[in-house]
């Protein structure tokens, strides 16, 4: 089989070696002479994945001692929830610059007063709003660092003062270096850049499990459940773990997080050039807002019946996974770590004897 392209948008391209970890892992795990999906999660060697896939998140994004690295379950869609349940008293605030963050909004919402700082809806999501100020009453602050369906990233974050930072980093978690000291949570749904789907990793600041709101909390939603018990509070996500852990130490070989965000410059670099040179496609958010893992873009207008040709020549180049979102139409060519430059330059390529 030729090689395939992998853009999607999630779940995701994955390192090579990732897999081929896991499937011996799957056969014989450890040394057992068991699978990893017969073992318990109590046994020594799963508690030694739990603890080497903790160690190497702290190692790659520098996360200082005083937070925890917590991997749950229910997707970046149960933290929408789960964090106004937690921490929102009086007033939550957020930004809206995408599909997640609005759906961000509608649970908070369901918990009380959830104030939105600044919005793009009205452009369909085209920029990220930066003229705000975090009133210093808020319970926390929350925003979104990639859209992942629309195509922009915060290139910054504002001052928040002491109101807590919550950031949905889902589809930009370990694609560059990021203060973690500056925030008060991090989460991300792993299958974006991370590992396969079905695990959600939360980093949280330590002081954030006495700031929870006077109401019941059901006990799978405490946080400091989870940290309390190393994430193994019920039964994990044994096998979303163990392979986000080689995909983990796959980051680490190849030069961790810095090294990611020299090879995801070069990538978003040399697609957004051709685009930006190309006389048939055009980019769909601002510039000083796009985002360096998902690059969306569509045809000019005056050669959109072209498109089905397009797709054709995509198709016959192996690329996969350049479909837009509903929303955005056109294409979307997500850039995670793991896909090599070399995919990039086949589309590229695709592009431009196209063009002649
Ligand atoms: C994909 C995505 C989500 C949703 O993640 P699930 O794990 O599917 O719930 C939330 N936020 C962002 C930024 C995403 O890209």
């Amino acid at each position: 089989m030729s090689k395939i392209h992998n853009f999607s948008a999630g779940p995701s391209i994955l390192a090579e070696s990732a897999f081929e970890k896991s499937i011996q892992d799957i056969k014989n795990f450890a040394g057992t002479g068991l699978s990893i999906l017969e073992v318990s999660h109590r046994g020594k060697e799963f508690e030694k994945v739990m603890a080497d896939t903790v160690t190497l998140v702290r190692e790659l994004l520098n996360v200082p001692e005083n937070y925890d690295v917590l991997f749950l379950q229910g997707g970046a869609s149960t933290q929408f929830f789960q964090i106004p349940m937690n921490f929102l008293k009086t007033k939550a605030t957020y930004t809206q610059t995408g599909t997640w963050a609005s759906r961000a909004i509608i649970e908070a919402q369901g918990f009380g007063h959830t104030e939105v700082l600044g919005s793009s809806k009205s452009a369909n999501f085209s920029f990220v709003p930066k003229d705000y100020t975090v009133p210093a009453d808020a319970d926390y602050f929350h925003c979104t660092s990639n859209n992942t369906i629309f195509g922009t990233q915060m290139k910054s974050y504002p001052n928040c003062g002491d109101v807590p930072l919550i950031c949905d980093m889902s589809s930009d978690i370990f694609s560059k270096p990021v203060d973690v000291s500056k925030f008060a949570m991090i989460y991300a749904g792993a299958q974006k850049n991370m590992g396969p789907a079905g695990v959600t990793l939360v980093i949280i600041r330590k002081d954030m499990y006495q700031k929870v709101a006077d109401r019941h909390i059901p006990t799978m939603m405490k946080y400091s459940i989870h940290a309390e018990n190393d994430s193994m509070y019920n039964t994990p996500p044994v096998f979303p773990i163990l392979v986000s852990k080689y995909n983990l130490e796959w980051m680490k070989a190849v030069g961790g997080v810095e090294a990611m965000a020299v090879r995801n410059t070069a990538k978003a670099d040399l697609l957004y050039n051709a685009i930006d040179n190309s006389p048939y496609f055009k980019g769909t958010s601002a510039i000083e807002d796009r985002s360096q893992m998902n690059v969306c873009f569509v045809f000019e207008e005056e050669h959109l019946h072209l498109e089905e040709a397009f797709n054709l020549a995509c198709k016959e180049a192996n690329l996969s996974g350049l479909k837009g979102h509903r929303s955005v139409g056109g294409y979307r060519a997500s850039l995670y770590n793991a896909l090599p430059i070399e995919s990039v330059q086949a589309l590229v390529n695709v592009m431009e004897n196209f063009a002649s």
